[in-house]
């Protein structure tokens, strides 16, 4: 059990700008609750548009040096970031949970996937390759040299509060970059804890900078606006996505978008049946529904619809639903009231459009924003949950009878993140992966996600890749140099 406020090693209640922690000018402070209890963690300094200035301008400086370093030197100081983070998961895990509410052992496999991230991209920094090009004539020689686009501005969701920093930071810093980094104000704990790691391992001042605030259009209107700031890497809503491109026009600044989704997971009448519904439930209820490629609309064939239905409401009337600190636990709280509202809209939606309730359908009485792990039969198009993201843990399961209905229904979203399907026959695997318009396929699998492979979406989920040798890309800029007289 923890005190409350919330006492760790790992916590500053300040930013980091510059290698120092501070409150800046800020003059008011915000609290961070736990969302399983409503009980307040910290309360921390609200900081805003200068003190991201000044965090830009620190950025700014020290990216040179940090660029010119020696590609192995930044690796090694990423890898013992990476140490330092598997070392302490523990203890950040548990500023996870207290401050994100997903259940500890999950909190624990967040920390290590994104320590994961570190660790790949402190061995990617030392192959960040050029090119050589035969030139058209014999006097030339032709190269090209790839370099750290500068100062990166991050913001990022409460959903993933260590991995969806880590995996923009690890790309950005093992190439050279600097950053300043807003995370959510529901849970800046967990990335103020990474930077106290970070400036353990000797990661230089003003190359990692934070800033904590609720007035995120104001800072996010800073690093869009602020020339100094090269490129924007943001993890979040669409809406909010569309907003920083916008904000980005102005001085063409690069941007790395990972937008909403809205994935469907398909349950061919060929499928193993119980892979199937294990794979459901850790696409769909992992974080309490609330990831950006968790399992939205389930579509199941005609003839295995109440087979897997019955199977799925069987295993989800086991979870157990809690505060995430409690051993046992597979479904914490949702992140605040407002999440909650929506989940419960979205199921009031459905219900009077003539779904079912098969488990679940409500809130749960008494302190923190728990909401049982439902399953709805009957689900239908013209109902918000076929439209829009609902991240709660709400299964809606639609019925369909052929190859060619699903993938039309299955593609009728302007998403484009993650899909799913479970399916036996391999020509029909290859067909639909083809079809299905997502830029990450889970095939016969619910979990995809891994330091390795290409994260991202297409369609209005989103620009570039985090993750794998392609993460780096979206920090490089490429330089041709054309030698001629030789
Ligand atoms: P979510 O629904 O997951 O909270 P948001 O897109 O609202 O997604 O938030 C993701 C991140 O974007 C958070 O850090 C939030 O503070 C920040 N944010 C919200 N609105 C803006 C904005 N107008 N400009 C910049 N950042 C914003």
């Amino acid at each position: 059990t923890r005190h409350v406020p919330f006492s760790s090693p790992l916590l500053r209640d300040a930013g980091y700008i510059n290698g120092v922690w501070t409150s800046g000018d800020a003059t008011k402070t915000f609290d961070v609750l736990n969302p399983a209890t409503g009980e307040l963690l910290a309360s921390l300094p609200d900081m805003g548009a200068g003190e991201t200035r000044t965090a830009i301008d620190a950025a700014h400086a020290a990216q040179p040096t940090w660029a010119a370093r020696p590609a192995k030197e930044r690796s090694a100081l990423l890898r013992k970031w990476f140490d330092l983070m598997v070392a302490n998961a523990d203890e950040l895990a548990a500023i996870l949970t207290a401050e994100m509410g997903k259940p500890f052992p999950e909190a624990r496999g967040e920390i290590l996937y994104a320590a994961a991230y570190i660790e790949w991209y402190a061995e990617e920094a030392k192959r960040i390759y050029g090119e050589t090009i035969p030139a058209p004539s014999q006097d030339k020689r032709m190269i090209v040299i790839r370099q750290p686009v500068g100062v990166v501005g991050t913001i990022t969701p409460w959903n993933f509060p260590a991995a969806m920093i880590a995996r923009k930071i690890a790309p950005a810093l093992a190439v050279g970059c600097t950053a300043v980094s807003k995370p959510a104000e529901q849970t800046p704990l967990t990335a103020i804890a990474l930077a106290v790691l970070a400036e353990q391992a000797g990661i230089p001042p003003g190359v990692f900078n934070v800033i904590v605030g609720v007035d995120g259009p104001a800072i996010g209107r800073e690093l869009c606006g602020n020339e100094k700031v090269r490129k924007i890497s943001f993890t979040g809503s669409t809406e909010v996505g569309r907003i920083l491109m916008r904000q980005c026009a102005d001085q063409i600044k690069k941007v790395s978008l990972e937008l909403g989704g809205n994935a469907p997971f398909i349950v061919f009448d060929d499928a193993d049946l119980d892979a199937a519904v294990e794979g459901a439930i850790a696409s769909k209820y992992r974080n309490a529904g609330q990831t950006c490629v968790c399992a939205n609309r389930l579509y199941v064939q005609s003839n295995v619809y109440d087979a897997f239905a019955a199977k799925l409401a069987a295993k989800v009337a086991e979870m157990p639903v809690g505060d995430g600190f409690e051993p046992g636990v597979l479904i914490g709280p949702l992140i605040d009231e407002q999440g909650l509202a929506k989940v419960e809209d979205h199921v009031s939606d459905a219900l009077a459009k003539g779904a079912k309730v098969l488990i679940g359908g409500k809130r749960i009485d008494g302190a923190g924003t728990f909401f049982a792990p439902t399953v709805l039969t009957g689900v239908a198009r013209g109902m918000k949950v076929a439209r829009e993201e609902t991240f709660g843990p709400v299964a809606p399961l639609f019925r369909f009878e052929t190859v060619e209905d699903v993938i039309a229904q299955a593609n009728d979203t302007e998403f484009g993140l993650a899909a799913y399907f479970y399916a036996g026959d391999l020509k029909k695997v290859w067909r639909v992966a083809e079809a299905l318009e997502y830029g990450m396929i889970g095939i016969n699998t619910g979990l995809m996600s891994s330091e390795t492979a290409p994260f991202g979406g297409i369609k209005q989920s989103g620009l570039g890749r985090e993750g794998s040798r392609h993460g780096a890309d979206d920090y490089l800029e490429m330089k041709y140099l054309c030698i001629g007289g030789v």
